[in-house]
C-alpha cells in the first residue's frame, strides 16, 4: 500500500495508517477511517478491493441507554437525532461484515473493557447534554423535541469526558499501538492488560 500512497502519506494520519495496515495484516477483520479526506475515498475506494479488501462509505450511528427523565417521545426525537448524525468514515474489511447491532468497539476488535468503558462514557455524556439541552428548554418538551429536530444538541464538558481525555493521553504514552482508549484496568495492568496484549500484536506491523 505504501506504493500508491495511501497508507504511506497523504492522504491517511499516522495513526489511520496503522489502524489500516492492521486489516491486511490479519490482526482484525475491520478498521473504519474516519479521517480520511473525502477527495481521497475515491482512490482508497478504487485502489483497496484491487489488494482484495473490501471498503465502503460507513455510517454509524449510536443507540445508547440514555439516564433522563424526559417522556417517550422526546427519547425517540433524541434517537431520530442519533440516527440523522452517524459518524461516517471509510470501513476497510478483510471480507463482507454485518454487524448488526454490536457496539463499534467490539466490530473494530478492541477489548470488551475498553470498549465498555468507552459506550458508558458516551450514554453518560449524552444524558448528561439532553438533561442541559431540557433545561434550557426550561423543562418545554415540544421546545426539546423541536431543537432535537433542527439538529441542536448543546456539547457538555463532563468529569466522565475529562477522564476520558487524561486515559486517551495516557494510552498514547503507554500503548503507543493502541488504536483506542484504553480503560482504567488496562492503563493500571499495562503490558499484561487485555490492551497491553494488543499493542504486541500491532508492533509487528
Ligand atoms: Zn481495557
Amino acid at each position: 500500500m505504501r506504493n500508491i500512497n495511501l497508507a504511506g502519506g497523504r492522504a491517511l494520519e499516522a495513526h489511520e495508517r496503522v489502524a489500516l495496515l492492521t486489516v491486511p495484516a490479519g490482526l482484525r477483520p475491520f478498521c473504519l477511517l474516519t479521517h480520511i479526506e473525502e477527495a481521497d475515498v475515491y482512490l482508497a475506494s478504487a485502489v483497496l478491493p484491487t489488494l482484495g479488501l473490501h471498503c465502503g462509505q460507513c455510517n454509524v450511528s449510536f443507540d445508547y441507554d440514555l439516564v433522563v427523565d424526559a417522556p417517550p417521545d422526546v427519547i425517540a426525537a433524541y434517537k431520530a437525532y442519533e440516527a440523522k448524525h452517524p459518524l461516517q468514515g471509510l470501513g476497510v474489511a478483510t471480507k463482507r461484515i454485518e454487524f448488526g447491532s454490536a457496539p463499534l468497539g467490539i466490530a473494530l476488535g478492541y477489548p470488551k473493557c475498553c470498549s465498555d468503558m468507552d459506550e458508558s462514557t458516551k450514554s453518560h455524556d449524552r444524558s448528561s447534554a439532553l438533561r442541559v439541552l431540557i433545561e434550557d428548554k426550561k423543562g418545554d418538551f415540544a421546545a426539546v423535541r423541536e431543537a432535537l429536530a433542527n439538529g441542536e444538541l448543546p456539547q457538555v464538558a463532563t468529569d466522565r469526558k475529562e477522564a476520558w481525555d487524561r486515559r486517551f493521553d495516557h494510552t498514547r504514552d503507554l500503548f503507543p499501538f493502541a488504536l483506542h482508549t484504553a480503560c482504567d484496568d488496562c492503563i493500571g495492568r499495562g503490558a499484561v492488560s487485555p490492551t497491553g496484549r494488543l499493542r504486541d500484536r500491532k508492533s509487528v506491523v
